[in-house]
């Protein structure tokens, strides 16, 4: 696969989508250099798992394709932090990022310069990163307002602080993930369902964005075991997109037994429509 790239790229100048998804990684640094340096229009690059590839790879893709929008590089765990500093300095056009077990690239610095350079974000994974503490998700949901989707699952250090920061910036947020995010507490849920309550107002003063706004349509808080029911069912009422019953589950908390009591609106109307037929009198 390393050769075919080789011989290829100089001759597919005009590319603007490659995904070179593997299954046994082949991939070394000087195909992603020949890339980096004949696809200058390269907008979407999948480099899924491909664990062989160094930092050389992002410094080429940082000087050859400033105009990347979206980006896989999951399970590429050799590259470095300062790499992926160096690449958001780069590609500030960066909507969809995908970094899920980049264990040693997400660092709060490289959160920091994706926050500061990366403004139209709009997609990030950090799927077990498990360096990622409070400050870096601070400087994204400050610098990243258009922040749709969101995955900290396995991100062991972030507190309520990481959550509270992107209920109050990222109005737009659609999808969070905070799968054993195990420090997270019901003030992460209370900040989450009072910014649906104040987007809310401010939607209705502005009368703009009506119609896509529903907020929240995913958020996972499985093993989160220190939520209690009243927070997270505070969470359920505020986004109506939100659902804990069977076949929608957007609203995940498994794992979490003392949450068994928390039911979308679907369950509470299915309920109170049983006790009706089987209590006609009332
Ligand atoms: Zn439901």
């Amino acid at each position: 696969m390393n050769n075919l790239v080789l011989s290829l790229a100089p001759k597919l100048t005009n590319l603007q989508t490659l995904v070179l998804r593997q299954d046994k990684p082949q991939l070394l640094d000087n195909a992603i250099e020949t890339i980096a340096n004949c696809c200058h229009d390269l907008q979407d690059l999948d480099l899924s798992k491909s664990f062989k590839l160094s930092d050389h790879s992002l410094y080429a893709l940082a000087h050859g394709c400033p105009n990347l929008v979206k980006l896989n590089i999951s399970g590429c765990s050799a590259f470095s932090d300062t790499a992926l500093v160096y690449l958001a300095s780069f590609c500030r056009k960066i909507k969809y990022l995908n970094l899920c077990g980049c264990v040693k690239a997400a660092s709060d610095e490289a959160l920091k310069a994706i926050g500061h350079n990366c403004n139209q974000l709009k997609s990030l994974n950090l799927g077990w990163c498990e360096q990622v503490g409070d400050a870096g998700v601070k400087c994204l949901a400050y610098g990243c307002p258009d922040l749709r989707a969101l995955d900290l699952c396995g991100c062991v250090l972030i507190t309520d602080d990481s959550v509270v920061a992107l209920a109050n910036n990222c109005l737009h947020l659609r999808s969070l993930g905070l799968y054993y995010c195990q420090n997270i507490t019901d003030k992460a849920m209370y900040s989450l369902a009072y910014s649906r309550v104040k987007n809310k107002r401010e939607m209705l003063t502005s009368m703009k964005n009506r119609y896509e706004d529903e907020g929240l349509m995913n958020l996972n808080v499985s093993q989160c075991t220190a939520l209690t029911p009243p927070a997270v069912q505070a969470v359920c009422d505020s986004f109506p997109a939100l659902h804990t019953c069977s076949g929608r589950h957007s609203l995940m908390i498994s794992g979490c037994l003392n949450l068994t009591s928390v039911h979308c609106a679907c369950t509470v109307q299915a309920h109170q429509a049983a006790s009706a037929f089987s209590h006609p009198a009332h």
